[in-house]
């Protein structure tokens, strides 16, 4: 058995108001900050993030031990 750490991040994390159930989890911060991105265009119509919302998606990415 052994240990990683993944990312994690729900919708609602980062808009209390206006966010959605979604949840992701990434091994990387990078590909986590691109599964956001499409799902910002595919659910939230925004076209880019912008630099604002980047920022609360970097603040709210908890860290989580993943037993493999
Ligand atoms: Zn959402």
């Amino acid at each position: 058995m052994a240990d990683k750490q993944y990312k994690q991040l729900g919708c609602l994390d980062v808009q209390p108001s206006g966010g959605c159930g979604f949840q992701v989890r990434a091994e990387t911060e990078a590909e986590l900050m691109q599964l956001v991105a499409t799902h910002a265009k595919q659910c939230h119509k925004l076209d880019s993030i912008p630099q604002e919302m980047a920022a609360k998606v970097k603040a709210a990415i908890k860290t989580v031990p993943v037993t493999v």
